[in-house]
């Protein structure tokens, strides 16, 4: 079994919607498994911290974000302009609500993330507007991403 840390994202975890149900919050549920999107400057919530550390996926542990590459978007969700890893955020086509937009999700677990958009700042240009539910933000003065 792979750590599930840094690049070493470990093995694909797949569950049951049992099994998830069993695990996630029924927000985080809905969020993660459901593609739903969680009301945005929730109170005290991930949108608005400014420590440093890591965010990991909330279901599986993967190490998706840094909060070197936080950002204030403006939006009221935890804004990021890169992932930590590339291969650690994995992307894809949403074409749901008569939009065209990109679908952010967990490449271990498959648990939906939110969206990219390419509007945001330097050096990226990206933007990605992650749900608060689906990270787990874990305070680390040493991380350097
Ligand atoms: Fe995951």
């Amino acid at each position: 079994m792979k750590s599930g840390k840094g690049k070493d994202m470990g093995d694909k975890i797949v569950k049951s919607d049992a099994q998830w149900k069993a695990i996630l919050t029924p927000e985080q549920y809905r969020v993660m498994r459901e593609h739903g999107t969680e009301k945005p400057f929730g109170k005290g919530g991930l949108w608005e911290n400014h420590e440093e550390g890591v965010y990991e996926c909330a279901a599986c542990g993967v190490e998706l974000f840094g909060s070197g590459a936080k950002f204030e978007s403006g939006t009221g969700w935890p804004s990021f302009f890169k992932p930590a890893y590339p291969e650690n955020v994995a992307t894809r086509e949403d074409n749901s609500f008569l939009m065209r937009r990109t679908e952010v999700y967990c490449p271990r677990c498959g648990a939906h993330l939110g969206h990219v958009f390419d509007d945001g700042p330097r050096p990226t240009g990206l933007r990605y507007c992650i749900n608060g539910v689906a990270l787990k933000f874990v305070p680390d003065k040493s991380y350097k991403k």
